[in-house]
């Protein structure tokens, strides 16, 4: 029997797509092998990562000076990477808006001078600071963002205009919602929240901004080096590089990010109205910064969360308990989570709520 799982990651795929893989798994593309046995140098392979890239290309309307690869290390191997491919001139600013952002700078201090410009902890990260009015770094290399915070449940409603290019970590709501690629310098975003399972991160790089990366780069952090290879300069992480293209042909089917986004929106609608509504469950997210893909709430008593995890996990509803930082539960409602995994939810909260009120 299948749950529905609230995970922030990793997290639910789409049914369509695990059944897929399940009925080629003993035969890939009629090579009488699993995709996980073959050669990554197979024309059959070979095919699937370029695919792949064609689809991010896409859907995210990615411009051609842009490369698309897919490296390994999760999103927390980029928080090095970043700075050993951009910190020329050895310093870089940085937004700190959840525990994640706050790993990024402490990665970008070990390379250079990583300024914090922007801090939203003064209220435990429940909000973005207004990005037109901080002071941006003359001369900085890059200005570092992550644009949904998956613990907090917050996300950008507006992106910095700086001079630096913009260097984002998409994690937990690529392809959720329409961005313009040509805004950013960098996108790059660990697969398992919202694409594939673990092990693939996407990082999508204007090319003029990657050409130099510093001397001390690891050639396998060096994005120019995974561009010139197409992805494939070492083994890459083939089965979740295989997924990916398979729940990105899913969501070209289904109508792309536009539709994608909307489905998104309409659920997280549902979950915040209900909240609000209710007398015993609270949202603490500035209204205007609602995370459409990571959605915590609290019924204000921690014995009473800990029942309403343990209870909805006995209804088929799982991965519900927050973050150990923020205890309380959250509802990670990614791509893949369907709409009636949302109305679910809603339905065994509004029980709760009457019997335990
Ligand atoms: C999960 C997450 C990460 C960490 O990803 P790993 O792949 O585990 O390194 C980084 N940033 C954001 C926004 C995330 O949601």
């Amino acid at each position: 029997m299948r749950v529905y799982n609230f995970a922030a990651g990793p997290s639910t795929l789409p049914l369509e797509v695990i059944k897929e893989a399940q009925a080629e798994l003993l035969d890939f593309a009629g090579t009488g092998m699993s995709v996980m046995e073959i050669s990554h140098r197979d024309k059959a392979y070979e095919a699937v990562v370029c695919e792949a890239e064609a689809l991010v290309r896409e859907l995210l309307g990615v411009p051609e000076d842009y490369a698309v690869i897919f490296v390994q290390g999760g999103a927390s191997q980029q928080f090095a990477a970043v700075p050993l491919n951009l910190m020329h001139s050895g310093k870089a600013d940085y937004i700190v808006t959840g525990n994640f952002a706050k790993k990024a700078w402490q990665e970008g201090q070990i390379y250079g001078e990583a300024n914090k410009i922007g801090d939203s902890s003064d209220r435990t990260y429940t909000y973005i600071p207004d990005v037109d009015s901080l002071t941006y770094t003359d001369g900085a290399d890059y200005v570092h963002i992550t644009s949904n915070n998956t613990i907090f449940g917050t996300r950008y409603t507006k992106f910095p205009k700086c001079k630096a290019p913009l260097v984002a970590d998409m994690s937990s709501e690529i392809f959720s919602r329409k961005i313009n690629v040509a805004d950013f310098g960098v996108i790059y975003a660990g697969a398992q929240k919202n694409l594939a399972p673990a092990g693939v991160t996407i990082v999508i790089a204007k090319r003029s901004l990657i050409q130099e990366p510093l001397a001390i780069c690891p050639t396998m952090l060096k994005w120019k080096v995974q561009d010139e290879n197409k992805s494939l300069y070492n083994t890459p992480p083939a089965f979740s590089i295989y997924i990916a293209n398979l729940v990105l042909r899913n969501l070209k089917k289904n109508g792309g990010i536009a539709a994608i986004n909307e489905i998104n929106e309409y659920k997280a609608g549902l979950l915040y109205d209900f909240i609000d509504n209710s007398k015993l469950y609270k949202n603490n997210v500035e209204k205007e910064f609602r995370s459409i893909m990571n959605v915590p709430f609290v019924t204000g008593s921690e014995e009473l969360d800990a029942k309403f995890v343990a209870e909805a996990k006995k209804a088929g509803l799982v991965s519900l308990k927050g973050h150990r930082i923020v205890g309380g539960m959250r509802a990670s409602i990614y791509n893949a989570m369907p709409v009636d995994g949302v109305k679910a939810l809603i339905e065994f909260m509004k029980k709760f709520e009457t019997e335990n009120r």
